[in-house]
């Protein structure tokens, strides 16, 4: 059974008293620096020259520094930029900077599982990662709620690296939803799985499939884009709210018949063994390298594979669409 850790468990004057350095002002970087200051935390922000967001961050009342600055005067350090440029920050700004006793954290663990971040021994290191997107980090704590986060300790140099970790996530609101003990390793290898094989991955390639097959048997597109993609955020609701039980129980009974039987014939045997692949390259790290020989080598194939998405017919079908749906937010996309 998971480990699970509430407000009552995580004790906040941990983190206020310390100096907390957040490396990036993205979607997560935002968030905790915002929360943690809130929370009475001593934060200040490093950004690198010509950072878009330093403006931002300024006007927000934070204290923006170079990322060296940042590290030096910290003795907690988050790093929240990119994850294929970690390293590179790391070696040129935070390694130099790094004292016996203090700590590294991590927002996710690709670097520190993969070896491209090799922290020295005489530091703690340590994730808090929220399970949601920044912008809602934020808002939630504000609200007074919070997303729940997972925390882990890879090092733990000074004996105390989890009670620092859990008064963190106390400071940006993640344990007023809960804290689950994982590892480096968990957190890393589930979350590119879940994204690649059923999140990201998955859903858009059934949700391609599927429009292509209504459209290229002559149906209108508007129709196949409802059926095929508008109408997952309904399904995906139920399924959260309470399950496949609860999607089965809304759902007619001729949906429901139709996913016993049609469902198996579209996920097969075939599927679930190239999900062992995915996974077993995830292990071995061949993704990991893969997608940073991709990003260092100018992102070709990622912007080719963008570029054909975006210019598909489930694409430009679904612009047109969702201006008649005012309240269909688009704003972000
Ligand atoms: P973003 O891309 O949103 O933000 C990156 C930030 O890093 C920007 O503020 C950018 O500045 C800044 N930056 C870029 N280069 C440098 C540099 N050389 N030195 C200092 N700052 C730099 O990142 P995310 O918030 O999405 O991701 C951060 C981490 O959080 C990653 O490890 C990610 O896996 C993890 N994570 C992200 C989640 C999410 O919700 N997005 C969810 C859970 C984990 P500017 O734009 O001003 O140039
Ligand atoms: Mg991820
Ligand atoms: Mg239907």
């Amino acid at each position: 059974m998971a480990e699970l850790f509430y407000d009552d468990d995580a004790d906040l004057s941990i983190i206020q008293n310390r100096k907390v350095a957040v490396i990036g002002y993205g979607s997560q970087g935002h968030a905790h620096a915002l929360s943690l200051r809130d929370s009475g935390v001593d934060v200040r922000v490093g950004l690198h020259e010509g950072s878009k967001s330093k403006a931002k961050a300024e006007e927000q009342g934070l204290r923006v520094v170079t990322p060296s600055e940042a590290a030096a005067e910290a003795d907690v350090i988050m790093i929240l930029v990119p994850d294929p440029i970690q390293g590179q920050v790391y070696e040129e700004t935070i390694a130099p900077n790094l004292k016996d006793g203090d700590a590294l954290f991590f927002g996710h663990g690709l670097n520190i599982r993969y070896g491209f971040i090799k922290p020295p021994a005489g530091v703690d290191v340590c994730m808090v990662a929220p399970k949601g997107p920044g912008h809602l980090v934020r808002r939630q704590y504000e609200e007074g709620r919070g997303v729940p986060c997972i925390a882990a300790v890879e090092q733990d140099a000074t004996g105390k690296g989890f009670e620092l970790a859990l008064s963190y996530a106390k400071g940006i609101g993640g344990t007023r939803a809960g804290v689950i003990k994982t590892t480096f390793t968990e957190e890393t290898e589930t979350d590119l799985f879940g994204e690649q094989a059923v999140l990201c991955g998955g859903t858009a390639a059934l949700v391609k499939a599927g429009f292509e097959t209504l459209t290229e048997a002559g149906y209108q597109p508007e129709i196949a884009y409802f059926e095929c993609l508008h109408e997952l955020k309904l399904i995906v609701d139920l399924m959260y709210e309470g399950g496949l039980e609860k999607m089965r129980w809304s759902v007619s009974e001729t949906a429901e018949w139709g996913d016993y039987v049609t469902g198996p014939r579209i996920i097969t045997d075939a599927t679930k063994a190239e999900m062992k692949k995915v996974l077993a390259e995830i292990q071995d790290g061949t993704f990991a390298q893969q997608w940073m020989d991709e990003y260092h080598g100018g992102l070709k194939k990622y912007n080719e594979y963008k570029t054909q998405d975006e210019n598909s017919l489930l694409a430009t079908t679904g612009k047109e669409l969702r201006k008649l749906m005012s309240w269909v937010n688009d704003e972000e996309a």
